[in-house]
């Protein structure tokens, strides 16, 4: 039977992040499992490729301890991996005098957890982001950066796999444990010493097969895109985001221009049906009536959702979309937007007893296992900080944890 010394559940940007600074702390024999054939099959190929520069984040939260120190480190991997990468900066720009008024709030927040922000007048935007348009004043963030995250999980196999001291069994998913210390798989029992979820869309699945995270259920949300045709790319040199509302988990329909040149719009962040609920109707089972139901929940219960619900499902029409869009900048015409086949689905907990959107990322830890739950946005930015943070949790429970497998 095999054995893994530390057992990874999940090889998408959080499980790979952790399983490279165990290596670089010295531990031996980690084994990821990934149920798919390759990496970067769910959210970690398929978000917005921005590294984000610690803007939006409650003070003391794990997102924003992470977030900027993610930034920097993932942007200083990409330089020595040669992986691509531009340093292209982000405008955040307001549409009426409310939105400007949450503004200049989410700029003192931003100040507060130590982000490297300014505040600009049209003039200067102008400068930096011609198209952009916003009332009055604009926030510059020059941090923001974009990259390509399939690349940089694809290079992180190879980083991780290289001396042999950790390995990915793919098609390999995890089932449930059997006993302490002994894994069910899709390809047969696993014994291993320390276990680690970093499952995505499936951790609460996972954890609840541990006894944990029974306080949350998940809510998966829809994220589409646009994109600019090729002619109108030029319009745009970094990403342009609108003021969100920082009470709500996600950014807004926003433009960014990617590693390759295309300009991205989006993505929405309606309610799905699915945890891989990317078309229409792939990827629903039997699940479906459950988030469903939860959905109906939030609604009657949770104002914030409500308003999502409401306005979120209507950017599957393009008029509605493209209002968004047109918000955030100058003479924008419908024959300027195009399909994109890009789609993202947010695995987003919800505490059950409240009824609230878990706003931060989540760790359950039971018996030297540890449950990495809610690695929402930004956790691709976040991922190398994060890991960090991880493996200091990882390392302080290692003279406790008892080794089941030990015959002693
Ligand atoms: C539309 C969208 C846009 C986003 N934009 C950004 C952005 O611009 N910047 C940013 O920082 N973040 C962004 N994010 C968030 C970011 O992509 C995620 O937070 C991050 O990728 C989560 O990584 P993960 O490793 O937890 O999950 P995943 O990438 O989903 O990886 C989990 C892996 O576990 C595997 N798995 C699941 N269950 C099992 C099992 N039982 N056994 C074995 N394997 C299993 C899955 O196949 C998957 O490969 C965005 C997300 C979305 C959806």
């Amino acid at each position: 039977m095999e054995h893994a010394e530390i057992l990874i559940s999940g090889a998408g940007i959080v499980g790979l992040s952790i399983a490279r600074e165990l290596l670089r702390r010295g531990y031996e024999n980690i084994v990821l499992l990934e149920k798919e054939t390759d990496v970067g099959k769910h959210a970690s190929g398929r978000n917005s490729g921005v590294l984000h520069a610690g803007i939006y984040y409650a003070p003391g939260s794990t997102k924003a301890q992470t977030c900027l120190r993610g930034n920097r480190m993932m942007r200083e991997y990409c330089r020595e991996k040669g992986l691509p990468l531009e340093q292209s900066g982000k405008v955040i720009v307001a549409s009426s005098h409310d939105e400007h008024e949450r503004l200049l709030a989410l700029y003192d927040r931003a100040r507060t957890i130590g982000a490297a922000v300014s505040l600009i007048d049209t003039k200067e935007l102008a400068e930096i982001e011609p198209a952009a348009a916003t009332v009055e004043k604009a926030i510059h963030s020059p941090e923001t950066a974009v990259i390509n995250p399939k690349r940089i999980v694809q290079h992180l196999v190879k980083d991780i796999t290289a001396d042999g001291r950790a390995r990915i069994l793919f098609e390999t998913a995890f089932v449930r444990p059997i006993r302490p210390g002994l894994a069910l798989t899709t390809s047969g029992p696993l014994r291993y010493r320390r276990f680690i979820n970093a499952s995505g869309a499936y951790s609460d699945v996972v954890a609840q097969a541990f006894g944990l995270g029974h306080a949350y259920q998940l809510v998966p949300f829809k994220g589409l895109y646009r994109q600019l045709v090729p002619e109108r790319r030029g319009m745009i040199r970094g990403s342009i985001y609108p003021v969100p509302d920082i009470r709500n988990p996600f950014l807004g329909v926003h433009f960014t221009k990617s590693v390759a040149g295309e300009v991205h719009i989006g993505p929405t962040a309606i309610p799905a049906l699915g945890r891989e609920n990317y078309s229409l109707f792939g990827g629903l089972d039997a699940e479906a009536f459950r988030f469903a139901w939860r959905d109906v929940v939030l609604f009657t219960r949770n104002a914030k959702f409500r308003t999502i619900a409401l306005t979120e499902p209507r950017k599957y029409m393009f008029s509605q979309f493209f209002k968004d869009a047109s918000k955030l900048v100058k003479h924008l015409n419908p024959t300027d937007i195009a399909p994109s086949s890009k789609v993202g689905i947010r695995p987003q907990l919800v505490n059950v007893q409240t009824n609230e959107l878990v706003m931060d990322f989540l760790v359950e830890e039971h018996d030297g296992d540890i449950h990495i739950l809610n690695a929402i946005s930004p956790a691709f930015t976040s991922s190398f900080a994060f890991a960090e943070t991880i493996a200091d949790l990882f390392d302080s429970q290692e003279t406790k944890t008892p080794d089941h497998n030990d015959p002693a």
